[in-house]
């Protein structure tokens, strides 16, 4: 049946391709985004559809909206971006869940949060299950996010127990695919564009630190099947288990590239996390869900759209 959705971040590279697929499922689509990591190209070509609607709106102010469903998306996800202003980052984190929250209060809508692998920190425990707790720097600069995102989750699962509030929450791991912002300062779009330039790619530390990379539509996927009936209240981890050093992603990106780009050396950010790599036990368990487009599959349309970006 088709439902009426809210997409906060909607704009943004994950929100626009979760947008187009609810669109697509034959939903009437809402896409809230201030814009400060979204762009309107990402979505331009759904606004033909009279069933997608755009709002500029910082969700760190309340917004009254009548709706089925909410996923709330609305966070820069790039180091770069969530630490250009940390204090903003915080009140996107809990303002926002505390918008979309009282929203999902006030008209009974089911409410999924986009959370992260970061809630892990720079985890002791190997792959990460959703049973560990963490270890997180509570004051470092990763923390507004890294916090933030730890502070959504607690408000979620309050306002499910005080209030009944029917909620999912996605442990989201590193995503990349078309409509990544290619000034993101990701390390998968750094590293095609820098290739594409002829550049050399920036390896931060020595690149023997680890992360699982999962393809947009595999991602997409994960989500909708999480917002579903049969998704449970707990967090679920949706992420590619292939777990690849930054420097294996680097030669990869040189090699399909076709780039005579060098690697070189750059300092290693200040807590960094060493490795991350998804136990999905539980998304297979209550999804039936698990990722099926391998690194360098997804890396193919990605590529192009960057080449198309940059020409
Ligand atoms: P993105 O930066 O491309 O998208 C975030 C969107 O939110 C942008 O369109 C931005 O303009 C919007 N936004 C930011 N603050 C806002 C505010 N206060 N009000 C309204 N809109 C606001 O990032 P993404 O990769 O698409 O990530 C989407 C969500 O998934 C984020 O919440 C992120 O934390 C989470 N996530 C992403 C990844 C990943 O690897 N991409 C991993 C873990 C979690
Ligand atoms: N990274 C890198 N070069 C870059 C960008 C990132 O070596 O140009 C590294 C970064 O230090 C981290 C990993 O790649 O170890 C993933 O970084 P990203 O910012 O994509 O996401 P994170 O998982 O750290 O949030």
């Amino acid at each position: 049946m088709s439902k009426r959705i809210l997409v906060t971040g909607g704009a943004g590279f994950i929100g626009s391709h979760l947008c187009a697929r609810l669109l697509e499922m034959g939903h009437e689509v809402l896409c809230l985004d201030n814009f400060f990591t979204g762009r309107k190209s990402n979505v331009i070509h759904l606004l033909d559809n009279n069933r997608f609607e755009l709002i500029r709106h910082d969700l760190v102010e309340p917004i009254l909206v009548e709706v089925d469903q909410i996923y709330n998306l609305a966070c820069p996800a790039s180091p770069v971006h969530y630490q250009h202003n940390p204090i903003k980052t915080v009140k996107s984190n809990v303002l926002g869940a505390l918008h979309v929250l009282g929203i999902a209060k006030r008209v009974g809508a089911r409410v999924l949060q986009a959370s992260t692998s970061e809630v892990y920190g720079d985890p002791q425990v190997h792959p990460q299950p959703e049973t560990y707790w963490g270890n997180v720097n509570p004051i470092g600069i990763r923390s507004c996010y890294d916090e933030g995102k730890r502070i959504s989750e607690t408000l979620f699962f309050d306002y499910h127990r005080n209030n009944g509030v029917d909620i999912r929450v996605a442990r989201i791991f590193n995503t990349y695919g078309p409509n990544m912002d290619p000034d993101d300062g990701r390390v998968v779009s750094n590293f095609i564009v820098q290739a594409l330039n002829g550049q050399a790619l920036t390896i931060y530390g020595d690149g023997m630190q680890t992360r699982s990379f999962c393809y947009v539509s595999d991602l997409v996927e994960g989500l909708v099947r999480l917002m579903s009936d049969s998704g449970p209240h707990e967090p679920v981890n949706l992420g590619n288990p292939g777990e690849f050093t930054i420097k294996e992603l680097a030669h990869l990106v040189t090699e399909m590239t076709g780039s005579s780009s060098v690697l070189i050396n750059k300092p290693l950010p200040l807590d960094d996390p060493v490795r991350r790599r998804p136990d999905i036990s539980r998304a297979r368990r209550y999804l039936d869900w698990q990722p099926r487009v391998p690194l360098r599959e997804g890396l193919l349309p990605t590529i192009e759209y960057f080449r198309s970006q940059l020409s």
